[in-house]
């Protein structure tokens, strides 16, 4: 007996409703124009404003990009590991002008920008 071509609900899938067989997947689809695969996640942040729209933000709310702290000052150093007698020793982030421990985000009344800067008295 001749097999139908092509193939349709024979046999075990009779009462399954497919047409194809369940071997058939349907092909990916395409996505649509302007649709990432990113674009779920996306749906659940706001939109960003960029170039010049978010300039005039940035300068509307008075946004600073560098402000004075720690970690842009000449007398910071980040935290190390150094070799004595081949043996490591950690140097956790410190003030070589105080000479104490400072976090990164801190700052004090004698902090000096890398490039000269200093803060109004
Ligand atoms: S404590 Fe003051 S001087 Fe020391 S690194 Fe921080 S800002 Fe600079």
């Amino acid at each position: 007996m001749p097999l139908p071509f092509p193939p349709t609900a024979v046999g075990s899938n009779a009462g399954l409703g497919l047409k194809r067989g369940p071997w058939y997947r349907p092909k990916p689809q395409a996505p649509a124009p302007g649709v990432t695969a990113f674009e779920p996640v996306r749906a659940m942040e706001p939109a960003l404003l960029t170039g010049k729209r978010g300039s005039k933000a940035l300068k509307k709310a008075g946004y600073e990009a560098s402000v004075p702290r720690c970690d842009n000052c000449t007398h910071y150093r980040h935290a190390q590991i150094k070799l004595f007698n081949s043996l490591p020793v950690h140097f956790p982030t410190r003030c070589m002008r105080h000479l104490v421990r400072v976090e990164p985000l801190g700052c004090c009344d004698a902090w000096a920008g890398r490039n000269g800067d200093v803060l109004e008295p």
